[in-house]
């Protein structure tokens, strides 16, 4: 052997290499070995190292190469605390092999983000000792939590419904079968030509004069109230039962049901000022928006989500791709513009299509997202050349954002389903020590005397 071999023991496996090798990166922790080492055992003249020998052999291979390499079969954990070891630079892994690193990384990310998702209840904040303060946490258990206890059950049941039926009601409302006729329009028009007020409405538009001339049955004017009333208590025991304010309104839904409660009540208060409605143009509008709005009580079907986690999945994966559906809407936007330029230019000499360009961006979007009206069309050859590669293109703008929003809603599924196993084997061992001991008749002080008899 010349002087220049050295012998490095890993866990019991001994390795053999050049110095000159070794010192190629003097920054790492084998670079910068000497025979003065404390690693260094004089008597078989090697290096010792306590580490996994299996793995050596790639380390080795980053002095011979001049490159990392990392066997992809092995954890992205390993890797970490192993380069760490050994002070090498996570940078220096090459390009081809880096992704056992990131995508352990990127594991450990979405793992974290799910706990902190489907973390259960923290019941300590409400640990007060006060009866008021036990009160309260059982209240809020049965509002939010259904698995909390069969009532919570059965009150879930009742909420939902009540959402569904509910939700029922402006359909209801504004079928002309449903609604009762009050008066027709020639009286309202001198019954206001008489009381000297402006009429807003256009007497030709029959569902404006349906809104004046007629309105809901008593039946279900009441079973709106009973909703309202409904809503609103269980809007009002939320804000109250909740352990903390910050809390509250960090949860979207929570949000909306205040919003919802705001406006149920402006609409009830607005209906029973029929005059003003009917000379008051812009209050009949705002009681249309606060109509239009009010159906967003739908939302409160996503309660559910807490007992469906692919529910909440499907969310995360939503919100994960944000900036996926923003590309979505950017390229849309600009081949819409593209080719409502183009489609305009095109039809120059057809005087009866695409009177302007804004027509041609709307006649874009309808064919790019494949719906096509048919109200507008392109009738020229050059127009209709246009119209074929509009549709064309609409079709991969449209497919590949949403591929990407699949791939993340099933990688975040399968994350999940690992997860759930992960926690199910978890609970189950637990809860399956204690039953171990007790069964058999080890002591189960036993593996600590019998360490203390060892020391
Ligand atoms: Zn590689």
């Amino acid at each position: 052997m010349d002087d220049d071999t050295v012998r490095i023991n890993v866990g019991g496996t001994m390795f053999t290499t050049r110095l000159s090798t070794v010192q190629k990166y003097p920054d790492t922790l084998l670079g910068s070995i000497s025979f003065e080492s404390d690693c260094y055992s004089k008597d078989d003249k090697s290096f010792y190292f306590d580490r996994n020998p299996e793995l050596f052999n790639t380390i080795l291979d980053y002095y011979r190469n001049g490159c990392l390499h990392l066997p992809n079969h092995l954890c992205g954990w390993l890797w970490k605390t192993e380069l760490e070891f050994w002070k090498i630079p996570l940078t220096d892994i090459s390009e081809c092999c880096h992704k056992t690193i990131s995508s352990y990384n990127k594991r450990v990310d979405v793992s974290k983000m799910l706990k902190a998702v489907f973390s259960p209840l923290n019941h300590s904040e409400y640990a007060s000792p006060s009866g008021i303060g036990k009160i309260r946490h059982r209240l809020w258990l049965f509002l939010d939590e259904p698995e909390s206890s069969t009532w919570a059950k059965v009150f879930s049941f009742i909420y939902l419904s009540t959402v569904l039926v509910s939700a029922s009601f402006p359909c209801l409302k504004t079928h002309p079968g449903i609604r009762i006729q009050t008066s027709n329009a020639t009286t309202i028009l001198k019954l206001a030509a008489y009381n000297n007020v402006q009429m807003w409405m256009n007497k030709d538009n029959h569902k404006e004069m349906q809104f004046a001339t007629t309105k809901e049955p008593n039946w279900l004017y009441y079973w709106s109230l009973v909703i309202c009333i409904f809503f609103s208590v269980e809007t009002i025991l939320r804000v109250l039962t909740c352990s903390t304010k910050n809390k509250f309104v960090k949860e979207w839904l929570n949000i909306l049901d205040i919003i919802l409660f705001v406006i149920m009540w402006i609409c009830y208060g607005i209906k029973h000022a029929e005059k003003e409605i009917l000379s008051n143009k812009h209050l009949a509008y705002f009681l249309c928006f606060c109509e239009a709005v009010s159906v967003l009580r739908l939302f409160r079907f996503f309660r559910l989500a807490k007992q469906y986690s692919s529910l909440r999945i499907l969310f995360i994966a939503v919100q994960s791709s944000v900036r996926e559906l923003l590309l979505l809407l950017i390229t849309f936007f600009v081949f819409g513009w593209m080719f409502a330029n183009l489609v305009y230019y095109t039809e120059i000499l057809e005087s009866e299509s695409f009177p302007n360009m804004l027509v041609g961006f709307w006649w874009s979007v309808v064919t790019m997202t494949t719906v096509g009206y048919g109200d507008v069309y392109p009738v020229g050859p050059l127009g209709r050349v246009v119209g074929v590669l509009c549709s064309l293109c609409g079709l991969l703008v449209l497919a590949m954002p949403i591929a990407i929003i699949a791939g993340n809603f099933d990688s975040l599924c399968r994350h999940n389903e690992e997860r759930e196993a992960y926690v199910k084997l978890q609970t189950k061992q637990k809860s399956n020590i204690p039953k171990a001991w007790e069964t058999s008749k080890i002591d189960p002080n036993y593996p600590i005397k019998l360490f203390e008899s060892y020391t």
